[in-house]
């Protein structure tokens, strides 16, 4: 195992807490059997939700909404299936920066608080002005206070990936750094850790308590080195390899090969075992149905697989693409039959968000008319479709039944 960032990584404990001492003091360090297993006292490093929209917590959903252009956090009541404002201050009309709901941008939820990050308001750009800033919130989950943590480097929103229940991990322009909810304070972990290095912050897992990285390397890019991130900003080689890109889940790396045969690598121990071999579908004249490239991810125990159909075939026109589900635990693939009707194609049902009461998926469009204002003053009207949000359960969706709960993200008062 090949320790790169350990003085930096000691020198950011000397500051903290003991916890993370003796997560850095020799003899104690953690083996690699030991991050297979998470433990859940501890805190631990997790993937920022591939759709930011939705941040689920309890029983609730946070998202961003607003009163007029006041930006403000809501959250829809997962058992009333209502939406609401997150401000619990008697009489307040939520239209000012003295709500506790005001702010929102980019929301991380731990334990005690919701934190919310907002890159810099044009508002305060003036030429010659210092560089621009950023906003770190944070948020009462009661809804009766919030206040600025601090004012913070405006380039996080680009490059964040991952939370814990106490900092934010990501990229600041080429570096690798990490940002404490309590206090703003900024920790370059990395410099120039992406001027060689290929990741992509939607593909990640968790292995353990840490963050599981796969990055791409090379040139052209031909191996992925597995990185762990630890929750004090450590950054340690795994394993590198060879391999088609893929999707991480626990501590597992899912590719696919040419054909449509998916793998899994054990991203400890360097196994890899044949996975899925069912998406390799072969037309008895011999043309392949289903290409073997398609984005992959994890959705509530299963691996959703996207094959796009072959140009020549005939159901191409209509349904370019198509998406199965795999139980993780294994089991048959299953095709996802439900659609969304998006710009008239047949584009499979893809879930935006997993929530403890179900599945957040686009359930329908309705056609709406937009009217735009153009410089001149002229109205332009063009026709669009608006999503209507619904819930599913996970054992509807895989089994393709349209049973969907719509929700409504209109903001009650009070
Ligand atoms: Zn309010």
């Amino acid at each position: 195992m090949k320790r790169i960032l350990r003085a930096a990584a000691c020198t950011l404990c000397a500051g903290v807490l003991c916890a993370v001492l003796v997560a850095c003091a020799p003899g104690v360090e953690t083996s690699l059997q030991e991050k297979g297993s998470p433990d859940a006292a501890e805190s631990s490093v997790r993937p920022y939700p591939r759709t930011t929209e939705y941040v689920s917590g309890d029983n609730v959903v946070y998202f961003n909404g607003t009163s007029g252009s006041t930006p403000l956090v809501c959250y829809l009541d997962l058992e009333s299936l209502q939406a609401h404002v997150l401000c619990s201050v008697e009489g307040c009309t939520h239209s000012t920066q003295a709500c506790p709901a005001y702010g929102g941008g980019h929301l991380f939820l731990t334990p005690d608080a919701l934190y919310s990050y907002r890159s810099c308001d044009a508002s305060y750009l003036e030429l010659g002005s210092a560089p621009a800033l950023g906003t770190l919130r944070v948020h009462a989950l009661d809804g009766s206070e919030s206040h600025e943590v601090a004012k913070v480097d405006d380039g996080w929103t680009l490059g964040m990936f991952a939370q814990s229940d106490t900092a934010i991990y990501g990229t600041l322009g080429s570096d690798l750094a990490m940002l404490e909810l309590a206090t703003g304070h900024e920790t370059i972990l990395q410099r120039n850790f992406t001027q060689n290095n290929y990741f992509d912050n939607y593909h990640l897992a968790q292995i353990g308590n840490d963050l599981l990285l796969p990055v791409w390397v090379g040139s052209p890019l031909e191996e992925v080195v597995f990185y762990s991130l630890s929750t004090s900003g450590e950054l340690t080689e795994i394993r590198r390899a060879e391999l088609n890109t893929g999707v991480p889940y626990e501590g597992k790396y899912y590719y696919a090969d040419e054909q449509g045969r998916i793998y899994v690598l054990d991203v400890l121990t360097g196994e890899s075992t044949l996975f899925c071999d069912e998406l390799q579908y072969t037309q008895p004249d011999g043309t392949v149905r289903f290409s073997g490239q398609g984005a992959m991810y994890v959705v509530s125990g299963h691996l959703m697989a996207e094959r796009t159909t072959p140009q020549e075939m005939p159901d191409y026109a209509s349904k370019p693409t198509r998406l199965f589900a795999i139980p993780l635990e294994g089991g048959p693939a299953s095709e996802i039959l439900l659609s969304d009707f998006y710009h008239t194609y047949d584009n499979p049902l893809k879930v935006r968000a997993e929530t403890p009461a179900g599945l957040i998926v686009v359930g329908d469009r309705v056609s709406t008319t937009y009217v735009d204002t153009g410089k001149d003053g002229s109205l332009d009207s063009r026709e669009g479709s608006e999503e209507r949000m619904a819930l599913i359960s996970p054992e509807d969706y895989f089994a393709s039944n349209p049973n969907f709960q719509f929700l409504d993200f209109t903001l009650q008062p009070g």
